[in-house]
């Protein structure tokens, strides 16, 4: 099995059974953005406390991508602090930027390939977007 093969089924693992399905109860993120070039949803709940992510969920719609991408950002920031979380960000972003000289990503790195097609990089930063503007409007609460 090629790499590109084993990243293919990685994404297509997390889209039919996608990690951290739901809403968290009393979440203090609660934000739902969407992708108009490709149709993609996503809500995104965070509960946060003492500045650490405990849990974090999401619902939406949309393509594999998305998807997979929203699953897998729910499973690598479960458990960081919020530091470690803008880290993860700023990590992703530089991957879809194609930037070679990065920290790895584990099993985000399956979707490394999205980055040589432009037109699906919004997909798969939908959920990071949401994450990102979720966390920066917050409003200082713990
Ligand atoms: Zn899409």
């Amino acid at each position: 099995m090629s790499l590109d093969d084993l990243y293919r089924e990685v994404i297509l693992d997390h889209y039919r059974s996608p990690h951290n399905k739901g809403q968290v109860e009393g979440a203090q993120v609660d934000l739902e953005m969407l992708n108009p070039t490709c149709g993609d949803e996503i809500r995104l709940t965070l509960g946060i406390e003492e500045g650490v992510v405990r849990d974090v969920r999401f619902v939406g719609k949309g393509c594999s991508i998305s998807m997979a991408s929203a699953s897998m950002m729910t499973d690598a920031i479960k458990g960081r602090s919020l530091p470690e979380a803008e880290r993860l960000i700023e990590g992703f972003r530089a991957m879809m930027r194609g930037e070679e000289d990065r920290e790895d990503l584990g099993e985000l790195e399956a979707l490394q390939g999205v980055a040589k097609f432009p037109v699906r990089i919004k997909c798969a930063t939908l959920a990071w977007d949401t994450l990102q503007k979720g966390l920066a409007g917050r409003n200082g609460t713990h």
